[in-house]
């Protein structure tokens, strides 16, 4: 644990994310990691800035888990910190893969909360389906066209019971 939270601070440094307020939350329950900031309506300048793991999650996830959700929120505080907002695009993307992360696909699985927190600073549409079973959510950047089910659910073989189904409509 003290190990892990070392690690995370070595990252703030290095990136200068250093007045980022790191916090290791034990009510943190239904995300890994999350950023949290306010914006100055006038300037958009965004203050008040954290960085916020849970405590669960670091005591329980493996290695490379800890570290694809690491690099997952250092790359949301260094967008934050050059556009004032964050959201899961291409620039996001662009900085995450910069950072040497594995995976950098145009799907994301994110926590409900985490969806509500980053639609209100985004300016990209997104599109949330989520599978009927086990009600993962993942974001598409565009409308499915072609019906998927769900990976965690599904096996090879197209079942439409784990279909992914639309649950909000263009999110801008
Ligand atoms: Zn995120
Ligand atoms: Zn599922």
């Amino acid at each position: 644990m003290e190990e892990r939270i070392c690690f995370i601070r070595e990252m703030l440094r290095e990136k200068h994310l250093e007045m980022w307020t790191l916090e290791i939350s034990s009510r943190m329950e239904k995300s890994a990691g999350q950023v949290r900031y306010r914006r100055d309506i006038y300037t958009k300048k965004p203050y008040d800035k954290k960085i916020r793991f849970s405590r669960t999650f670091l005591l329980s996830a493996d290695d490379d888990r800890v570290i694809e959700v690491v690099l997952h929120e250092i790359a949301h505080a260094l967008d934050v910190e050059k556009r004032g907002y964050s959201c899961h695009d291409s620039v996001w993307r662009s900085i995450l893969r910069g950072l040497g992360a594995k995976d950098v696909g145009r799907r994301y699985e994110l926590s409900d909360q985490e969806v509500s927190n980053r639609i209100k600073n985004c300016e990209r549409k997104m599109y949330v389906y989520e599978c009927p079973n086990c009600k993962k959510q993942s974001i598409f950047y565009r409308k499915l066209r072609k019906r998927y089910a769900c990976g965690s659910c599904s096996g090879r073989v197209f079942n439409p019971d784990y279909e992914l189904k639309l649950k909000s409509d263009a999110i801008s």
